[in-house]
Protein backbone atom coordinates (compact mmCIF):
# COMPACT_ATOMS: atom_id res chain seq x y z
CA UNK A 1 0.00 0.00 0.00
CA UNK A 2 1.33 3.50 -0.66
CA UNK A 3 -0.07 6.16 1.46
CA UNK A 4 0.97 9.61 0.48
CA UNK A 5 0.93 12.65 2.68
CA UNK A 6 0.78 16.39 1.59
CA UNK A 7 2.27 18.54 4.12
CA UNK A 8 5.02 17.44 6.42
CA UNK A 9 4.62 18.97 9.74
CA UNK A 10 2.18 18.70 12.09
CA UNK A 11 -0.53 16.87 10.79
CA UNK A 12 1.29 15.01 8.28
CA UNK A 13 4.17 13.76 10.29
CA UNK A 14 1.66 12.72 13.26
CA UNK A 15 0.00 10.57 10.48
CA UNK A 16 2.82 9.66 8.61
CA UNK A 17 4.77 8.20 11.79
CA UNK A 18 2.06 6.48 13.15
CA UNK A 19 0.94 5.10 9.78
CA UNK A 20 4.97 2.80 10.30
CA UNK A 21 4.00 2.05 14.01
CA UNK A 22 1.07 -0.13 12.58
CA UNK A 23 2.26 -0.95 8.83
CA UNK A 24 6.08 -1.38 8.46
CA UNK A 25 5.02 -2.80 4.93
CA UNK A 26 3.36 0.16 3.79
CA UNK A 27 5.08 2.97 1.89
CA UNK A 28 4.85 5.80 2.65
CA UNK A 29 5.73 9.46 1.12
CA UNK A 30 5.46 12.56 2.44
CA UNK A 31 5.65 15.43 0.01
CA UNK A 32 6.62 18.99 1.60
CA UNK A 33 6.89 21.87 -0.03
CA UNK A 34 9.34 24.14 1.79
CA UNK A 35 12.69 23.16 2.45
CA UNK A 36 11.97 22.01 6.02
CA UNK A 37 9.45 19.26 7.83
CA UNK A 38 8.47 18.69 11.15
CA UNK A 39 9.50 22.41 12.49
CA UNK A 40 8.10 23.96 15.94
CA UNK A 41 6.11 26.73 14.13
CA UNK A 42 4.97 27.33 17.97
CA UNK A 43 8.49 28.23 18.73
CA UNK A 44 8.92 30.54 16.27
CA UNK A 45 8.19 33.57 17.80
CA UNK A 46 10.63 32.77 20.82
CA UNK A 47 13.53 32.14 18.29
CA UNK A 48 12.74 36.02 17.01
CA UNK A 49 12.85 37.07 20.68
CA UNK A 50 16.02 35.20 21.75
CA UNK A 51 14.58 32.04 24.03
CA UNK A 52 15.22 30.08 21.56
CA UNK A 53 18.96 30.68 20.25
CA UNK A 54 19.28 28.66 17.48
CA UNK A 55 17.09 28.23 14.35
CA UNK A 56 18.22 24.64 14.20
CA UNK A 57 16.52 24.00 17.90
CA UNK A 58 13.33 24.51 15.85
CA UNK A 59 14.13 21.45 13.33
CA UNK A 60 13.09 18.47 15.52
CA UNK A 61 13.61 15.99 12.69
CA UNK A 62 14.69 16.43 9.03
CA UNK A 63 14.27 13.82 6.01
CA UNK A 64 17.20 11.86 6.99
CA UNK A 65 16.32 11.17 10.73
CA UNK A 66 12.91 10.52 9.20
CA UNK A 67 14.31 7.40 7.09
CA UNK A 68 16.63 5.94 9.41
CA UNK A 69 14.00 5.82 12.54
CA UNK A 70 10.68 5.47 10.40
CA UNK A 71 11.34 4.17 6.95
CA UNK A 72 9.62 7.11 5.81
CA UNK A 73 10.17 8.71 2.19
CA UNK A 74 10.14 12.59 2.48
CA UNK A 75 10.48 14.52 -0.11
CA UNK A 76 10.99 18.88 0.49
CA UNK A 77 10.88 20.74 -1.93
CA UNK A 78 7.70 19.26 -3.64
CA UNK A 79 4.70 21.09 -3.70
CA UNK A 80 1.34 19.22 -4.87
CA UNK A 81 0.10 21.31 -7.75
CA UNK A 82 -2.95 18.78 -8.95
CA UNK A 83 -5.38 15.68 -7.81
CA UNK A 84 -6.99 13.45 -9.62
CA UNK A 85 -9.18 11.45 -7.04
CA UNK A 86 -10.30 9.64 -10.16
CA UNK A 87 -6.91 7.91 -11.23
CA UNK A 88 -5.87 8.28 -6.97
CA UNK A 89 -2.70 10.51 -8.81
CA UNK A 90 -1.17 13.99 -7.44
CA UNK A 91 0.55 16.11 -9.58
CA UNK A 92 3.76 17.66 -8.24
CA UNK A 93 6.16 20.33 -8.85
CA UNK A 94 9.90 19.69 -7.95
CA UNK A 95 13.22 21.32 -8.23
CA UNK A 96 13.53 19.04 -11.37
CA UNK A 97 10.57 19.29 -13.13
CA UNK A 98 6.69 18.27 -12.75
CA UNK A 99 5.62 14.72 -12.01
CA UNK A 100 2.67 12.20 -11.29
CA UNK A 101 3.00 10.12 -8.23
CA UNK A 102 -0.24 7.50 -7.53
CA UNK A 103 -1.87 6.88 -4.21
CA UNK A 104 -3.94 4.10 -2.59
CA UNK A 105 -4.73 6.72 0.46
CA UNK A 106 -4.09 10.00 0.42
CA UNK A 107 -3.91 12.46 3.26
CA UNK A 108 -3.81 15.83 2.46
CA UNK A 109 -2.49 18.29 5.52
CA UNK A 110 -1.25 21.60 4.01
CA UNK A 111 -2.22 23.70 6.95
CA UNK A 112 -2.80 27.14 6.18
CA UNK A 113 -1.28 30.89 5.58
CA UNK A 114 -1.24 34.69 6.72
CA UNK A 115 -4.24 36.00 5.44
CA UNK A 116 -3.50 38.96 3.46
CA UNK A 117 -6.05 41.67 3.69
CA UNK A 118 -6.28 44.32 0.92
CA UNK A 119 -4.32 47.27 2.88
CA UNK A 120 -2.99 49.28 -0.34
CA UNK A 121 1.53 49.66 0.68
CA UNK A 122 1.21 45.82 1.82
CA UNK A 123 3.83 44.80 -0.58
CA UNK A 124 6.34 46.66 1.28
CA UNK A 125 9.43 44.04 1.95
CA UNK A 126 9.30 45.69 5.76
CA UNK A 127 6.21 43.86 5.80
CA UNK A 128 6.93 39.81 6.94
CA UNK A 129 4.55 37.31 8.39
CA UNK A 130 5.80 34.59 10.98
CA UNK A 131 5.07 30.94 9.82
CA UNK A 132 8.05 29.11 8.86
CA UNK A 133 11.40 28.91 10.44
CA UNK A 134 13.00 31.35 7.24
CA UNK A 135 10.36 33.84 8.01
CA UNK A 136 11.79 33.75 11.61
CA UNK A 137 14.97 34.04 10.69
CA UNK A 138 14.61 36.67 8.22
CA UNK A 139 12.60 38.78 11.19
CA UNK A 140 15.65 37.90 13.72
CA UNK A 141 18.05 39.37 10.99
CA UNK A 142 16.08 42.31 10.85
CA UNK A 143 16.41 42.72 14.36
CA UNK A 144 19.95 42.20 14.56
CA UNK A 145 20.70 44.48 11.54
CA UNK A 146 19.73 47.50 13.52
CA UNK A 147 15.70 47.88 12.86
CA UNK A 148 14.26 50.18 16.18
CA UNK A 149 10.68 50.07 15.64
CA UNK A 150 7.76 47.32 14.67
CA UNK A 151 4.29 47.73 14.02
CA UNK A 152 2.48 44.40 14.61
CA UNK A 153 -0.68 44.17 12.37
CA UNK A 154 -3.53 41.74 14.19
CA UNK A 155 -3.60 41.16 18.57
CA UNK A 156 -3.92 37.37 18.29
CA UNK A 157 -2.15 34.76 19.74
CA UNK A 158 1.06 34.85 17.20
CA UNK A 159 0.57 38.87 16.85
CA UNK A 160 0.84 38.98 20.80
CA UNK A 161 3.95 35.97 20.60
CA UNK A 162 5.44 38.29 17.88
CA UNK A 163 4.77 41.82 19.67
CA UNK A 164 6.84 40.40 22.85
CA UNK A 165 9.23 39.03 21.03
CA UNK A 166 10.03 42.43 19.52
CA UNK A 167 9.55 44.38 22.61
CA UNK A 168 12.21 41.76 24.57
CA UNK A 169 14.40 42.57 21.42
CA UNK A 170 14.37 46.13 22.57
CA UNK A 171 12.39 47.72 19.82
CA UNK A 172 9.64 50.14 19.84
CA UNK A 173 6.50 48.38 19.20
CA UNK A 174 2.69 48.87 18.64
CA UNK A 175 0.59 46.67 18.12
CA UNK A 176 -3.01 47.18 16.03
CA UNK A 177 -6.10 45.52 16.18
CA UNK A 178 -9.06 45.88 14.13
CA UNK A 179 -11.53 44.23 17.05
CA UNK A 180 -12.30 46.11 20.12
CA UNK A 181 -9.53 44.72 22.03
CA UNK A 182 -6.62 42.54 21.66
CA UNK A 183 -6.89 38.79 21.83
CA UNK A 184 -10.63 39.73 20.05
CA UNK A 185 -11.48 36.06 21.66
CA UNK A 186 -10.36 36.82 25.17
CA UNK A 187 -13.52 38.22 27.02
CA UNK A 188 -13.00 42.25 26.69
CA UNK A 189 -13.05 41.87 31.21
CA UNK A 190 -9.83 39.09 30.57
CA UNK A 191 -8.44 40.94 27.94
CA UNK A 192 -8.31 44.56 29.42
CA UNK A 193 -5.61 42.90 32.40
CA UNK A 194 -3.92 41.36 28.98
CA UNK A 195 -3.60 45.29 27.26
CA UNK A 196 -2.16 46.43 31.06
CA UNK A 197 0.36 44.02 30.63
CA UNK A 198 1.09 44.50 27.24
CA UNK A 199 1.49 48.95 28.44
CA UNK A 200 3.62 47.40 30.92
CA UNK A 201 6.24 45.94 28.31
CA UNK A 202 6.06 49.36 26.85
CA UNK A 203 4.09 48.28 23.74
CA UNK A 204 1.90 50.46 22.11
CA UNK A 205 -1.76 49.20 22.12
CA UNK A 206 -3.83 50.25 19.64
CA UNK A 207 -7.12 48.76 19.78
CA UNK A 208 -10.42 49.23 17.74
CA UNK A 209 -8.79 50.81 14.31
CA UNK A 210 -7.77 49.69 11.37
CA UNK A 211 -4.67 49.62 9.65
CA UNK A 212 -5.56 51.50 6.34
CA UNK A 213 -2.28 52.06 4.51
CA UNK A 214 1.29 51.52 4.63
CA UNK A 215 2.85 54.22 3.30
CA UNK A 216 6.44 53.09 1.73
CA UNK A 217 9.49 55.26 2.66
CA UNK A 218 13.30 54.94 2.34
CA UNK A 219 14.26 55.44 5.96
CA UNK A 220 11.00 53.53 7.21
CA UNK A 221 7.40 52.89 6.54
CA UNK A 222 4.63 54.41 8.31
CA UNK A 223 1.23 52.49 9.30
CA UNK A 224 -1.35 54.49 8.46
CA UNK A 225 -4.42 54.14 10.76
CA UNK A 226 -8.22 54.72 9.77
CA UNK A 227 -8.24 56.98 12.86
CA UNK A 228 -5.63 59.30 10.59
CA UNK A 229 -2.88 58.58 12.56
CA UNK A 230 0.54 56.99 11.54
CA UNK A 231 3.56 54.48 13.16
CA UNK A 232 6.57 54.61 11.90
CA UNK A 233 8.23 51.28 11.48
CA UNK A 234 11.06 49.84 10.09
CA UNK A 235 10.02 45.99 10.17
CA UNK A 236 6.08 45.09 10.39
CA UNK A 237 5.17 41.94 11.13
CA UNK A 238 1.48 40.52 9.81
CA UNK A 239 -0.80 38.61 11.78
CA UNK A 240 -4.80 38.83 10.80
CA UNK A 241 -4.99 35.63 10.80
CA UNK A 242 -4.88 32.24 8.85
CA UNK A 243 -7.00 30.61 6.25
CA UNK A 244 -6.92 27.06 5.05
CA UNK A 245 -4.11 26.47 1.99
CA UNK A 246 -6.83 24.23 0.10
CA UNK A 247 -7.72 26.28 -3.37
CA UNK A 248 -5.74 22.87 -5.25
CA UNK A 249 -7.85 20.67 -3.66
CA UNK A 250 -11.03 22.51 -3.36
CA UNK A 251 -10.29 22.68 -7.44
CA UNK A 252 -9.85 19.10 -7.53
CA UNK A 253 -13.17 18.20 -6.03
CA UNK A 254 -13.02 18.26 -2.36
CA UNK A 255 -16.26 19.75 -0.94
CA UNK A 256 -15.18 22.69 0.97
CA UNK A 257 -16.94 25.14 3.69
CA UNK A 258 -15.66 28.73 3.74
CA UNK A 259 -12.29 27.45 2.24
CA UNK A 260 -11.79 24.85 4.63
CA UNK A 261 -11.62 20.77 3.66
CA UNK A 262 -14.98 18.99 5.12
CA UNK A 263 -14.38 15.40 6.76
CA UNK A 264 -16.06 13.42 7.96
CA UNK A 265 -15.29 11.96 12.28
CA UNK A 266 -12.28 9.95 10.49
CA UNK A 267 -11.27 12.40 8.83
CA UNK A 268 -12.20 11.56 5.05
CA UNK A 269 -13.03 14.21 2.53
CA UNK A 270 -15.84 13.93 0.22
CA UNK A 271 -13.32 11.99 -2.40
CA UNK A 272 -12.88 8.32 -1.83
CA UNK A 273 -9.70 7.50 -0.78
CA UNK A 274 -8.89 11.00 0.29
CA UNK A 275 -8.27 12.22 3.96
CA UNK A 276 -7.55 15.46 5.77
CA UNK A 277 -6.13 16.90 9.12
CA UNK A 278 -5.30 19.91 10.78
CA UNK A 279 -5.53 23.81 9.69
CA UNK A 280 -6.65 23.28 6.20
CA UNK A 281 -9.86 21.43 7.76
CA UNK A 282 -13.01 22.05 9.28
CA UNK A 283 -14.67 21.13 12.25
CA UNK A 284 -17.95 20.68 14.55
CA UNK A 285 -17.41 22.54 17.57
CA UNK A 286 -18.91 20.68 20.09
CA UNK A 287 -20.33 23.31 22.24
CA UNK A 288 -22.45 25.57 19.84
CA UNK A 289 -22.35 22.86 16.74
CA UNK A 290 -20.86 25.38 14.30
CA UNK A 291 -18.74 24.22 11.36
CA UNK A 292 -15.04 25.85 11.54
CA UNK A 293 -11.73 25.75 11.44
CA UNK A 294 -9.39 25.32 14.69
CA UNK A 295 -5.81 26.59 13.56
CA UNK A 296 -3.97 25.01 16.25
CA UNK A 297 -1.06 22.73 16.82
CA UNK A 298 -2.61 19.67 19.46
CA UNK A 299 -6.03 18.75 17.30
CA UNK A 300 -3.67 18.72 14.34
CA UNK A 301 -1.22 16.17 15.45
CA UNK A 302 -4.38 13.95 17.38
CA UNK A 303 -6.16 14.20 14.01
CA UNK A 304 -2.87 13.07 11.86
CA UNK A 305 -2.49 10.13 14.48
CA UNK A 306 -6.42 9.03 14.41
CA UNK A 307 -6.45 9.26 10.68
CA UNK A 308 -3.27 6.51 10.14
CA UNK A 309 -5.78 4.42 12.55
CA UNK A 310 -8.68 4.94 10.05
CA UNK A 311 -6.57 3.87 6.98
CA UNK A 312 -4.79 1.18 8.33
CA UNK A 313 -7.52 -0.01 10.51
CA UNK A 314 -10.84 1.05 9.60
CA UNK A 315 -12.50 -0.94 11.75
CA UNK A 316 -11.47 -0.13 15.23
CA UNK A 317 -9.85 3.37 14.31
CA UNK A 318 -11.60 5.80 16.74
CA UNK A 319 -13.29 9.25 15.95
CA UNK A 320 -11.38 12.18 15.89
CA UNK A 321 -12.47 14.05 18.93
CA UNK A 322 -14.75 17.36 18.01
CA UNK A 323 -12.04 20.12 19.01
CA UNK A 324 -13.21 22.86 21.99
CA UNK A 325 -10.15 25.20 20.43
CA UNK A 326 -8.18 24.93 24.21
CA UNK A 327 -5.65 27.73 23.87
CA UNK A 328 -3.07 29.54 25.53
CA UNK A 329 -0.51 32.69 25.47
CA UNK A 330 2.19 34.10 27.64
CA UNK A 331 2.48 37.79 27.59
CA UNK A 332 4.83 39.22 30.00
CA UNK A 333 4.44 38.10 33.74
CA UNK A 334 0.71 36.70 32.85
CA UNK A 335 -1.09 33.53 31.10
CA UNK A 336 -4.14 34.04 29.40
CA UNK A 337 -5.84 30.63 28.15
CA UNK A 338 -9.20 29.55 27.09
CA UNK A 339 -11.30 26.70 26.05
CA UNK A 340 -14.69 25.85 24.52
CA UNK A 341 -17.14 28.76 23.50
CA UNK A 342 -17.18 32.13 24.43
CA UNK A 343 -19.92 34.95 24.80
CA UNK A 344 -19.86 35.61 20.82
CA UNK A 345 -20.18 32.09 20.11
CA UNK A 346 -22.83 31.46 22.41
CA UNK A 347 -24.80 34.64 21.64
CA UNK A 348 -24.31 33.92 18.61
CA UNK A 349 -25.67 30.06 18.23
CA UNK A 350 -28.71 31.89 21.13
CA UNK A 351 -27.93 29.59 23.77
CA UNK A 352 -29.53 30.87 27.54
CA UNK A 353 -26.49 31.02 29.34
CA UNK A 354 -25.03 32.78 33.00
CA UNK A 355 -21.73 34.03 33.46
CA UNK A 356 -19.50 33.77 36.71
CA UNK A 357 -15.76 35.86 37.71
CA UNK A 358 -14.08 34.74 40.13
CA UNK A 359 -10.46 35.99 41.18
CA UNK A 360 -9.30 33.43 43.53
CA UNK A 361 -5.83 32.72 44.70
CA UNK A 362 -3.69 30.16 42.02
CA UNK A 363 -2.29 28.66 45.72
CA UNK A 364 -2.56 29.32 49.40
CA UNK A 365 -3.00 32.92 50.40
CA UNK A 366 -0.54 32.67 53.48
CA UNK A 367 2.00 30.67 51.07
CA UNK A 368 4.87 33.27 49.70
CA UNK A 369 3.99 34.16 46.00
CA UNK A 370 0.62 33.94 45.88
CA UNK A 371 -1.61 35.74 42.59
CA UNK A 372 -4.89 35.94 41.57
CA UNK A 373 -6.28 33.72 38.47
CA UNK A 374 -8.70 35.82 37.23
CA UNK A 375 -11.19 33.10 35.92
CA UNK A 376 -14.53 33.60 34.48
CA UNK A 377 -17.12 30.51 33.00
CA UNK A 378 -20.12 30.18 30.89
CA UNK A 379 -22.75 27.75 32.18
CA UNK A 380 -26.11 26.53 30.73
CA UNK A 381 -28.76 28.16 32.26
CA UNK A 382 -30.94 25.13 32.58
CA UNK A 383 -28.45 22.43 32.85
CA UNK A 384 -25.81 23.90 34.39
CA UNK A 385 -23.57 22.02 31.76
CA UNK A 386 -19.92 24.10 31.39
CA UNK A 387 -19.91 25.61 28.05
CA UNK A 388 -16.48 27.94 27.86
CA UNK A 389 -14.07 28.59 30.71
CA UNK A 390 -11.06 31.73 30.08
CA UNK A 391 -8.56 32.30 32.75
CA UNK A 392 -5.61 35.42 33.06
CA UNK A 393 -2.76 35.65 35.72
CA UNK A 394 0.64 35.28 36.59
CA UNK A 395 0.17 31.21 37.96
CA UNK A 396 -1.62 28.72 37.84
CA UNK A 397 -3.91 29.50 35.01
CA UNK A 398 -2.98 26.46 32.97
CA UNK A 399 -3.65 23.70 35.22
CA UNK A 400 -7.61 25.54 35.90
CA UNK A 401 -7.93 25.45 32.36
CA UNK A 402 -6.58 22.09 31.46
CA UNK A 403 -9.04 20.56 34.20
CA UNK A 404 -12.18 22.80 32.40
CA UNK A 405 -11.30 21.74 29.02
CA UNK A 406 -11.16 18.34 30.51
CA UNK A 407 -14.52 19.16 32.34
CA UNK A 408 -16.09 20.58 29.21
CA UNK A 409 -15.27 17.61 27.22
CA UNK A 410 -16.57 15.20 30.08
CA UNK A 411 -20.03 16.99 29.97
CA UNK A 412 -19.43 17.95 33.47
CA UNK A 413 -22.47 20.39 35.19
CA UNK A 414 -20.62 22.71 37.08
CA UNK A 415 -21.58 21.46 40.27
CA UNK A 416 -19.24 18.54 39.54
CA UNK A 417 -16.54 20.91 39.98
CA UNK A 418 -17.06 21.04 43.76
CA UNK A 419 -16.75 17.14 43.52
CA UNK A 420 -13.00 17.41 41.80
CA UNK A 421 -10.17 15.79 44.05
CA UNK A 422 -7.52 18.17 43.09
CA UNK A 423 -3.88 17.72 44.32
CA UNK A 424 -3.11 20.65 46.88
CA UNK A 425 -0.36 21.61 49.51
CA UNK A 426 0.20 25.57 49.86
CA UNK A 427 2.98 26.01 46.91
CA UNK A 428 0.57 24.51 44.46
CA UNK A 429 -3.04 25.25 45.32
CA UNK A 430 -5.70 26.00 47.80
CA UNK A 431 -7.89 23.18 49.72
CA UNK A 432 -10.91 24.91 47.75
CA UNK A 433 -9.40 24.88 44.26
CA UNK A 434 -10.28 27.76 41.94
CA UNK A 435 -11.59 25.28 40.10
CA UNK A 436 -13.78 23.52 42.90
CA UNK A 437 -14.97 27.25 44.02
CA UNK A 438 -15.87 28.13 40.41
CA UNK A 439 -18.13 25.11 41.13
CA UNK A 440 -19.91 25.80 44.51
CA UNK A 441 -20.44 29.44 42.92
CA UNK A 442 -22.20 28.26 39.66
CA UNK A 443 -24.63 25.79 41.67
CA UNK A 444 -25.27 28.98 43.79
CA UNK A 445 -26.34 30.44 40.89
CA UNK A 446 -28.19 28.00 39.26
CA UNK A 447 -29.97 26.91 42.20
CA UNK A 448 -30.91 30.73 43.29
CA UNK A 449 -28.60 30.87 46.29
CA UNK A 450 -26.50 33.56 44.75
CA UNK A 451 -28.25 35.99 42.39
CA UNK A 452 -25.94 37.93 40.46
CA UNK A 453 -25.77 41.35 38.24
CA UNK A 454 -23.13 42.48 35.92
CA UNK A 455 -20.69 44.79 35.65
CA UNK A 456 -21.62 45.40 32.30
CA UNK A 457 -25.25 46.26 33.40
CA UNK A 458 -24.18 49.58 34.95
CA UNK A 459 -25.49 51.85 32.66
CA UNK A 460 -28.77 50.41 32.67
CA UNK A 461 -29.38 49.27 36.09
CA UNK A 462 -32.46 51.59 36.73
CA UNK A 463 -33.48 52.53 39.93
CA UNK A 464 -31.24 50.70 42.27
CA UNK A 465 -28.93 51.09 46.16
CA UNK A 466 -25.88 50.60 45.06
CA UNK A 467 -24.12 49.04 48.44
CA UNK A 468 -20.64 48.77 48.34
CA UNK A 469 -19.92 46.43 51.42
CA UNK A 470 -16.06 46.98 51.14
CA UNK A 471 -13.56 48.72 53.46
CA UNK A 472 -13.64 52.06 53.91
CA UNK A 473 -9.95 52.09 53.26
CA UNK A 474 -10.71 50.05 50.18
CA UNK A 475 -13.45 52.55 48.79
CA UNK A 476 -10.65 55.26 49.34
CA UNK A 477 -9.37 54.09 46.01
CA UNK A 478 -12.39 54.42 43.81
CA UNK A 479 -16.39 54.07 44.74
CA UNK A 480 -19.22 54.11 42.08
CA UNK A 481 -20.93 57.45 42.36
CA UNK A 482 -24.31 57.55 44.28
CA UNK A 483 -22.79 54.09 45.75
CA UNK A 484 -24.14 53.74 49.85
CA UNK A 485 -20.66 52.24 51.80
CA UNK A 486 -21.43 49.76 54.72
CA UNK A 487 -18.52 47.33 55.36
CA UNK A 488 -19.55 43.75 55.42
CA UNK A 489 -19.13 43.11 58.45
CA UNK A 490 -21.51 46.15 59.64
CA UNK A 491 -24.21 45.16 57.43
CA UNK A 492 -25.85 42.84 59.80
CA UNK A 493 -26.18 46.13 62.70
CA UNK A 494 -27.37 48.41 59.65
CA UNK A 495 -30.15 46.77 58.06
CA UNK A 496 -32.76 49.63 58.84
CA UNK A 497 -30.21 52.35 57.85
CA UNK A 498 -30.12 49.95 54.00
CA UNK A 499 -34.02 50.26 54.38
CA UNK A 500 -34.19 53.65 54.45
CA UNK A 501 -31.66 54.38 51.77
CA UNK A 502 -33.53 51.64 49.46
CA UNK A 503 -36.75 53.15 49.82
CA UNK A 504 -38.47 50.11 48.33
CA UNK A 505 -35.48 49.69 45.80
CA UNK A 506 -33.20 47.08 44.50
CA UNK A 507 -30.26 46.56 46.03
CA UNK A 508 -27.11 46.04 44.18
CA UNK A 509 -24.56 45.07 46.05
CA UNK A 510 -20.51 44.63 45.33
CA UNK A 511 -17.38 44.10 47.09
CA UNK A 512 -13.89 43.83 45.60
CA UNK A 513 -14.42 40.19 44.12
CA UNK A 514 -17.48 39.16 44.72
CA UNK A 515 -16.57 36.74 47.81
CA UNK A 516 -17.72 39.71 50.30
CA UNK A 517 -21.00 41.01 48.41
CA UNK A 518 -22.19 37.26 48.05
CA UNK A 519 -22.40 36.88 52.27
CA UNK A 520 -24.42 40.32 51.94
CA UNK A 521 -26.05 39.24 49.37
CA UNK A 522 -27.51 36.47 51.67
CA UNK A 523 -28.08 38.75 54.71
CA UNK A 524 -29.67 40.92 52.47
CA UNK A 525 -32.26 38.15 51.02
CA UNK A 526 -33.07 36.52 53.84
CA UNK A 527 -34.14 39.58 55.27
CA UNK A 528 -36.61 40.25 52.77
CA UNK A 529 -34.49 42.89 50.13
CA UNK A 530 -34.29 42.55 46.60
CA UNK A 531 -30.81 41.94 46.07
CA UNK A 532 -27.97 40.55 43.64
CA UNK A 533 -24.13 40.69 44.02
CA UNK A 534 -21.82 41.93 41.47
CA UNK A 535 -20.25 39.05 39.70
CA UNK A 536 -16.58 39.26 40.19
CA UNK A 537 -16.69 42.38 42.22
CA UNK A 538 -14.73 45.20 41.55
CA UNK A 539 -12.27 43.89 40.02
CA UNK A 540 -13.87 43.19 37.24
CA UNK A 541 -15.42 46.17 37.05
CA UNK A 542 -12.59 47.90 36.76
CA UNK A 543 -11.88 45.67 33.34
CA UNK A 544 -15.14 46.56 32.49
CA UNK A 545 -14.79 50.37 32.35
CA UNK A 546 -11.42 49.89 30.98
CA UNK A 547 -9.41 53.00 30.41
CA UNK A 548 -12.55 55.21 31.59
CA UNK A 549 -12.60 53.29 35.11
CA UNK A 550 -10.78 56.45 36.56
CA UNK A 551 -13.31 58.80 35.22
CA UNK A 552 -16.18 56.65 36.47
CA UNK A 553 -14.68 55.77 39.72
CA UNK A 554 -15.73 58.66 42.57
CA UNK A 555 -13.41 59.61 45.21
CA UNK A 556 -15.05 58.79 48.46
CA UNK A 557 -15.41 62.80 49.74
CA UNK A 558 -17.92 63.06 46.51
CA UNK A 559 -19.87 59.72 47.49
CA UNK A 560 -22.94 59.37 49.51
CA UNK A 561 -21.53 57.60 52.86
C1 LIG B 1 4.16 31.41 14.74
C2 LIG B 1 3.18 30.34 15.08
C3 LIG B 1 2.97 30.03 16.42
C4 LIG B 1 2.04 29.05 16.75
N1 LIG B 1 1.86 28.76 18.07
C5 LIG B 1 0.98 27.80 18.41
C6 LIG B 1 0.81 27.44 19.77
O1 LIG B 1 1.47 27.98 20.67
N2 LIG B 1 -0.12 26.50 20.08
C7 LIG B 1 -0.86 25.87 19.10
O2 LIG B 1 -1.68 25.01 19.41
N3 LIG B 1 -0.70 26.17 17.80
C8 LIG B 1 0.19 27.11 17.44
N4 LIG B 1 0.38 27.41 16.12
C9 LIG B 1 -0.46 26.73 15.11
C10 LIG B 1 0.10 25.37 14.74
O3 LIG B 1 1.42 25.49 14.37
C11 LIG B 1 -0.74 24.80 13.63
O4 LIG B 1 -2.07 24.67 14.07
C12 LIG B 1 -0.26 23.44 13.16
O5 LIG B 1 1.07 23.48 12.75
C13 LIG B 1 -1.15 22.95 12.03
O6 LIG B 1 -0.66 21.75 11.52
P1 LIG B 1 -0.92 21.35 10.02
O7 LIG B 1 -0.25 20.04 9.82
O8 LIG B 1 -2.36 21.44 9.70
O9 LIG B 1 -0.22 22.48 9.16
P2 LIG B 1 1.30 22.97 9.19
O10 LIG B 1 1.98 22.55 10.43
O11 LIG B 1 1.24 24.42 8.87
O12 LIG B 1 1.95 22.19 7.98
C14 LIG B 1 1.49 22.34 6.67
C15 LIG B 1 2.64 22.11 5.72
O13 LIG B 1 2.08 21.81 4.47
C16 LIG B 1 2.92 22.39 3.47
N5 LIG B 1 2.12 22.53 2.24
C17 LIG B 1 1.07 23.35 2.03
N6 LIG B 1 0.56 23.17 0.81
C18 LIG B 1 1.32 22.22 0.23
C19 LIG B 1 1.28 21.60 -1.05
N7 LIG B 1 0.37 21.93 -1.95
N8 LIG B 1 2.21 20.67 -1.33
C20 LIG B 1 3.14 20.31 -0.40
N9 LIG B 1 3.21 20.87 0.82
C21 LIG B 1 2.31 21.80 1.14
C22 LIG B 1 3.33 23.70 4.07
O14 LIG B 1 4.55 24.14 3.47
C23 LIG B 1 3.51 23.33 5.54
O15 LIG B 1 4.84 23.05 5.85
C24 LIG B 1 1.31 28.36 15.74
C25 LIG B 1 1.54 28.67 14.40
C26 LIG B 1 2.47 29.63 14.07
C27 LIG B 1 2.70 29.94 12.62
Amino acid sequence: MRIVVVGGVAGGMSCAARARRLDESAEIIVLERGQQVSFANCGLPYHVGGEIEAAGQLLLQTPASLRAALALDVRTGHEVIGLDAGAQSVTVRTASGVIELDYDALVLAPGARAVRPPIPGLDSPRVRTLRTVPDAVALREQVEAGAGSAVVLGAGFIGLEAAEALALRGLDVALVELAPHVLPPLEAELAQLVTDELRRLGIDVRAGVAASSIAHGAAEDAVVLADGSRIAADLIVLSTGVRPETEVFEAAGVACVNGALVVDEHGRTSLPGVWAVGDATASVDPVTGVVRPVPLAGPANRAGRLVADAILRPGSARPIPQPLGTAIVRVGELTAALTGANRAALDAAGVDYRTLHLHPNQHAGYFPGASQVHLMLHIDAADGRILGAQAVGADGVDKRIDVLATAIRSGFGVADLIDLDLAYAPPYGQAKDAVNLAGMVGANVLDGTLRLWYADQLDRLGDVLLLDVRSRAECATGQLPESLNIPHTELRGRLDEIHEAAAGRPVRVLCASGVRSAIAHRVLTQAGFDSASLSGGMLTLRAVLGDRADQVLALPELVHA
